[in-house]
């Protein structure tokens, strides 16, 4: 074996049982669950990567706050503790919680946006998508070309393509641009970076016609690390400065915690400096989420995010984890199995449309690879791709994704090597019989978000 792994900088003190079921189960699970992998019980998992989202392992220190959680309904010891934590790391005055980041998105972009109006984005994540529909606007996706050729391996996939930002703004009116929202790293388009230079690039677009920043801000270690790496001008700078220097591009975040914060729940909003807006989101927050000082969580659950928070900026940690990523990449590169290259932070993005060139997008090649892995060896992942992209809201027609990845999501300090060498050899037993993988269709599906609840069947 050529490819390096970055040995785990932690030793594992709690295990959690896991085993594969027979292929006839597996089979058989798949079926009664119509085809979503959503619909499958966790227990009837092997390897999970269905999502890096709120199922990290947390530390001996965040297991130890959630002893010393303060549960006070106002003012608690522990909303202090991760306001300050906040306010260090991104250098914003304001720091509300929320129950995770979709609730963060509710509360703010409520009030920024309505009906008439547009947010551009590099790519915007299906829930964030989700609200801005929801809050009466349209969401429009601007992300650099070089994105959409999963083969072409450059330093700053996940940029926002800033020229065709402005001609967006000027196509549409900057009064009907509500938000820009930047996403890093950029998730839909693999987990790939954005870096500074494209940060202030997109900033000073935004300061032109006025109109507000946002940061989606999941993944903000994932993102500094990679600058790090890849933009010389920060190769000696520590991950908390290039954190800070990304975040002062912005004028707000939305952040789920889940991801780069290495916890279960909870999610924050950050606002730079606007006390009137803070004052808006803090009755909104009253009014959704709960009293502003635990903002929908348990005190403990504050605890772990304020300890959270700083061990995702942790170096080695970091390395590690990168290193995960780049392991698997490494054994599909010599297996011939292609995904959006280079590999992102928080997983890889397989291509299902180079894996199943004969399934059209209707009928959801990042779909069918996601049911062959479960199959395979009881391995969850999911469609990223026009099975999760949805219907055009206003015809109801099927849209056409840019990709059709089928995404395998690393949790955060949970699975081990062997377990990634499990990944790869199912991928390669799926390709040898890639030519006899049907398509899939809907035959039951809600108006918004539909790819967590739909029904499917195979076509034949
Ligand atoms: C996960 C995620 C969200 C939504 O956060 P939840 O905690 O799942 O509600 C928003 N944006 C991005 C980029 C994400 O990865």
């Amino acid at each position: 074996m050529s490819i390096k792994y970055v040995p785990e900088p932690f030793r594992i003190k709690m295990v959690e049982t896991i085993k594969m079921l027979s292929r006839k189960e597996r089979e058989q699970k798949i079926a009664e669950a119509k085809y979503n992998v959503f619909n499958l019980r966790g227990e009837d998992v092997y390897i999970d990567l269905l999502t890096d989202s709120g199922t990290n392992a947390m530390s001996q220190e965040q297991w130890a706050g959630i002893m010393r959680g303060d549960e006070s309904y106002a003012g608690a010891g522990s909303y202090f503790k991760l306001v300050e934590a906040g306010r260090d790391i991104f250098d914003y005055q304001y720091i509300q919680p929320v129950h995770q980041g979709r609730a963060g998105e509710k509360v703010l972009f409520g009030l920024l946006m309505g009906e008439g109006q547009y947010a551009i984005s590099n790519m915007f994540f299906d829930t964030t998508r989700a609200h801005v529909e929801l809050a009466g606007a349209r969401a429009i996706d601007c992300v650099v070309p070089e994105a959409g050729d999963p083969n072409l391996r450059v330093p700053f996939k996940g940029n926002m393509d800033v020229e065709k930002l402005e001609q967006l703004i000027l196509k549409h009116g900057p009064e009907k641009i509500a938000l820009v929202i930047m996403t890093i790293t950029n998730n839909s388009a693999g987990g790939q970076p954005v870096s500074i230079r494209n940060m202030r690039d997109t900033a000073a677009v935004c300061k032109k016609y006025e109109i507000p920043l946002n940061i989606d801000a999941a993944r903000y270690a994932e993102n500094a690390y990679f600058i790090k790496q890849r933009e010389e001008e920060f190769k000696d700078k520590y991950i908390k400065e290039i954190i800070r220097e990304m975040f002062s591009y912005g004028d707000m975040f939305t952040m789920s915690a889940k991801k780069d914060s290495i916890v279960n729940i909870g999610g924050l909003i950050g606002i730079k400096n606007d006390g009137e807006l803070y004052q808006l989101i803090k009755g909104r927050t009253i009014s959704y989420e709960g009293y502003v000082t635990y903002g929908g969580l348990a005190g403990r659950d504050l605890e772990a995010m304020a300890v959270g928070l700083y061990e995702g900026l942790d170096e080695d940690y970091l390395k590690y984890r990168i290193g995960q990523m780049e392991y698997l990449a490494g054994r599909l590169d010599e297996a011939g199995i292609t995904y959006q290259a280079p590999v992102g932070g928080h997983g890889v993005f397989l291509d299902a449309k180079a894996m199943f060139p004969h399934i059209p997008y209707y009928e959801f090649p990042g779909q069918a690879l996601a049911i062959e892995l479960y199959k395979e060896a009881g391995i969850r992942s999911c469609d990223i791709g026009s099975y999760m992209l949805g219907n055009d809201p206003d015809t109801g027609e099927q849209l056409h994704a840019e990709f059709e990845f089928t995404r395998l999501a690393i949790p955060r300090r949970v699975y081990t090597q062997a377990h990634l060498d499990i990944v790869a050899d199912a991928l390669i037993n799926i390709k040898k019989r890639a030519d006899s993988v049907k398509g899939y269709r809907i035959t039951w599906e809600p108006p918004v978000l539909r790819h967590f609840q739909a029904s499917l069947e195979p076509i034949e």
